[in-house]
C-alpha cells in the first residue's frame, strides 16, 4: 500500500513509518516539522505541510492517491492544552476535519488515528476497557475524543473506515536507535529520568507521592513505541483488506502498571547510575492509576506487545539517548 502519514516526523509517527517500510509499504510523510524532525522522516518522501492548510492537504491526497492515512499530527501536551485550549481545538479538531473532508473529496477510504488513554479521564477502575465511559478531564483528551466522534460521523455519512488507537504511555525507542523520543521541552518520565542520570537535568522531581497506590506514586501502563508502530501497520492492513465502512477504538497497552518509583529503580538498574530526585507536588490532572485492558486490540489486530518489558523499554530509550537523540535535535 501507499500510506500518507501525518506527523510522520514525530516520535510515534517515525517508528510507524519504519514499520510500514519494513512491511513493504510505501510511505509519504506529511508534517509541518513544528515538533517533528526532518531527520526522523527517512522512510519515504517528506512533504512539509500543515494539516490546517486545507488546500495543500487536498492537493497532496489528489496527487499521491494513498490507499490510507495514518494520522498522528496533533498537539499532545496536557498542561499546554489547559492554558491554550483554542490552539488544541483548532489544530486537533480542525486539522482532523480537514483530513476527513479531503479524504471524502479525493476518495481515500481508510484512516488509522492516534488517540489516547486521556479520553477516559479518571477511570472508575482499572484495567480500562474500551466500553468504559470516556470523560476526559483536559482539553487534550477532549479533542481526541471529539476526533473519534467525527470519525464515527464520517463513517456513517461517507463510508470512511477507521480505527482509533488509544495509547497508554508510549515509551522506549527504536531497537536499532534509528529514531526515538526528542521532545523540547521534554516532559515525559523516562527521558527526564535519563536526563537526570546523565546530569543534563539537575532538579528531577517525582510529582506527587501521596497517591492511593502501594508506594504513593502514579501507576502507568508503559508500552514500547515499536509495539505501537506494529499495531498501526496491522490496523491499516486490516482496514485495507476489509473495506468495511465502519470503525472502532482500541486500547494499546500491556495490562501491567508500574509506579514512578518502579520506573526510576529500573532506570538505575539499566544505566548502572544513581538517580537523584526530590519529591514534590502532584501535577494537575494526573489520574492515580491508568492501566489498559488490551484484550480487544490483541484479538482484533492479532497484535502482541513484544518489547514492552520495562528493562527493554529503558534499554532502548537509553541507547537512543546516548547515541541518536542529540544528533537529531542538533541537525534541526
Ligand atoms: N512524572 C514525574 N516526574 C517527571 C515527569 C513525570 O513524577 O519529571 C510522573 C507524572 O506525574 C506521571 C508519570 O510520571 O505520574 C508519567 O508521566 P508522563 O508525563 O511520562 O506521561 P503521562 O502519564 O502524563 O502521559
Amino acid at each position: 500500500m501507499k500510506i500518507l502519514v501525518t506527523g510522520g516526523a514525530g516520535y510515534i509517527g517515525s517508528h510507524t513509518c519504519k514499520a510500514l517500510a519494513a512491511a513493504g509499504h510505501e510511505v509519504i510523510v506529511y508534517d509541518n516539522l513544528s515538533t517533528g524532525f526532518r531527520k526522523l522522516a527517512k522512510w519515504g518522501e517528506c512533504i512539509r505541510g500543515d494539516i490546517l492548510d486545507e488546500e495543500k492537504l487536498r492537493a497532496c491526497l489528489h496527487t499521491h492517491k494513498p490507499e490510507g492515512i495514518i494520522h498522528f499530527a496533533a498537539f499532545s501536551q496536557v498542561g499546554e492544552s489547559v492554558s491554550n485550549p483554542d490552539r488544541y481545538i483548532r489544530n486537533n479538531v480542525g486539522g482532523t476535519l480537514n483530513i476527513l473532508e479531503s479524504m471524502r473529496d479525493t476518495g481515500v477510504r481508510n484512516i488509522v488515528v492516534s488517540s489516547t488513554a486521556a479520553v477516559y479521564g479518571i477511570p472508575e477502575h482499572c484495567p480500562i476497557t474500551e466500553d468504559m465511559p470516556a470523560h476526559p478531564i483536559n482539553p487534550y483528551g477532549e479533542t481526541k475524543l471529539f476526533m473519534e466522534w467525527m470519525l464515527t460521523d464520517f463513517a456513517r455519512a461517507y463510508g470512511i473506515s477507521w480505527t482509533a488507537l488509544r495509547y497508554f504511555n508510549a515509551a522506549g525507542a527504536d531497537p536499532e536507535s534509528e529514531c526515538g523520543e526528542c521532545h523540547t521541552p521534554e516532559t515525559h518520565l523516562i527521558p527526564r529520568a535519563l536526563m537526570a542520570v546523565t546530569g543534563e537535568l539537575k532538579d528531577f522531581r517525582i510529582m506527587g507521592s501521596d497517591y492511593p497506590t502501594q508506594d504513593g506514586t502514579c501507576i502507568r501502563d508503559y508500552i514500547h513505541v515499536s509495539d505501537l508502530a506494529a499495531a498501526h501497520v496491522l490496523a491499516m492492513e486490516r482496514l485495507h483488506s476489509e473495506a468495511s465502512g465502519q470503525g472502532f477504538s482500541l486500547n494499546l497497552g500491556t495490562g501491567t502498571g508500574l509506579s514512578v518509583k518502579e520506573i526510576l529503580h529500573a532506570v538505575e538498574q539499566v544505566t548502572a547510575r544513581r538517580l537523584a530526585y526530590t519529591t514534590g507536588e502532584r501535577r494537575a490532572g494526573d489520574p492515580p492509576v491508568l492501566v489498559a485492558d488490551g484484550t480487544r486490540a490483541q484479538e482484533i489486530l492479532h497484535w502482541t506487545p513484544r518489547r514492552s518489558r520495562v528493562d527493554t523499554i529503558i534499554e532502548d530509550a537509553w541507547n537512543w539517548h546516548v547515541s541518536g537523540r542529540d544528533m537529531v535535535i542538533r541537525a534541526d
